[in-house]
């Protein structure tokens, strides 16, 4: 294959300034806080006048940059989140990386940037990731490096145009568990998160700054996190802050169509595979509000559930919907969803098998 041929190469021929002293020996990897500590180094690569140019990994460091360029103003910005885990055979490999560039050059796209070439993408990750390999924790069964790539604008101009200059970088982070117990979501009856024709499944940064207010009052109203409705008639789920929506009714399982204002989750795209193999055939749809209630008092709203690469799968315990609060079963009841979490994490460290492929060996 392609993609295995070019493991640990160096084709971009990317500079490599190596730490003095690693900082892994400070990190308490018993005691994890997502997304708090970052590894030893990280890669930048620039473009201009139409090309990808330096690419270096260097020391994990603040960065210079100019008060004028356009991201900070404009937010021409975009990023994604990917994970690589160690196995008991301490070999290293990212879950579905080639899905997560393709995500990235399609929200490069829409956000007028250029895409990231594949053997850039993977060269840099794999090189990066073998580097900082050492900061991989395998203490608990969530445990991973967090991959975070992402590319804004760099022109030094204030004029509102198209940017020409741009710095894509990835940094890690080694992590645990994102959220240690269930959540509870309120649906947002008042605020929208995207409409078609917008940016909804881009990953861009903009698209999470809109929902910083939002998310604020849906805190102190007692909830962790809001359950997007679509933007128009305020009817249908569209997804949850950083995750997909699944619910199961009546051992149905449907999680709304990818409509263009849903975010094309790789979890969710794992989730609805590791069900067909199940022979589960997964609905994607449209789904109303109206319809989960009503199943919920009929008894037949057996499951509610995210996902996404940070929580992989996180039950919902209760979902409050203008003056309802449907409180759904424990969460050691939801066989489906507590099965599947098990398999995904399962293939991720290597003792199921990869049936799919998605392990990508560092
Ligand atoms: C990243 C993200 C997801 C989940 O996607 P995964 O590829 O499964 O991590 C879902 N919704 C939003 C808004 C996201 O940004």
């Amino acid at each position: 294959m392609r993609t295995q041929a070019l493991n640990n190469t160096n084709l971009y021929d990317i500079q490599i300034e190596r730490i003095a002293q690693s900082r892994v020996a400070e990190i308490d990897f018993n005691n994890i806080q997502f997304g708090k500590y970052f590894t030893d180094h990280m890669f930048c690569c620039e473009y201009e006048e139409g090309q990808w140019v330096r690419p270096v990994i260097i020391p994990y460091r603040k960065l210079e940059l100019s008060p004028s360029i356009s991201a900070l103003h404009y937010g021409q910005a975009i990023f994604e989140g990917m994970k690589a885990y160690k196995d008991q055979h301490n070999m290293v490999s990212i879950f579905r990386p080639i899905q997560h560039l393709d995500r990235f050059n399609k929200s490069a796209a829409r956000m007028a940037m250029p895409e990231i070439p594949h053997d850039l993408f993977l060269s840099a990750m794999t090189t990066l990731i073998d580097l900082d390999r050492s900061w991989i924790p395998t203490n608990n069964p969530d445990d991973s490096l967090y991959l975070r790539p992402l590319m804004f604008a760099t022109d030094e101009q204030i004029g509102v145009k198209p940017s020409e200059k741009f710095l894509f970088m990835i940094f890690c982070s080694p992590v645990s568990t994102y959220y240690s117990k269930p959540i509870k979501v309120m649906l947002s009856d008042q605020y929208v998160r995207a409409f078609p024709g917008g940016v909804g499944y881009a990953k861009a940064a903009g698209n999470y700054a809109a929902t910083m207010l939002p998310l604020k009052e849906a805190r102190d109203a007692g909830f962790d996190q809001l359950l997007w409705m679509d933007g128009v008639e305020f009817k249908f789920a569209q997804e949850i802050g950083t995750m997909n929506i699944f619910f199961v009714i009546d051992n149905q399982v449907i999680t709304p169509i990818l409509d263009g204002t849903i975010l094309d989750g790789i979890t969710r795209r794992s989730i609805i595979e590791l069900l067909n193999d199940k022979a589960y055939h997964v609905q994607e749809r449209r789904i109303g509000m109206d319809e989960v209630v009503q199943a919920y008092y009929n008894g037949k709203l057996e499951d509610v559930f995210g996902t996404g690469t940070a929580a992989t799968i996180a039950h919902i315990v209760e979902m409050q919907y203008g003056k309802e609060l449907l409180v759904l079963a424990p969460v050691h009841e939801r066989k489906l969803s507590n099965e599947l979490k098990t398999e995904l994490a399962e293939i991720k460290i290597g003792i199921r098998p990869d049936k799919h492929s998605w392990m990508y060996k560092v």
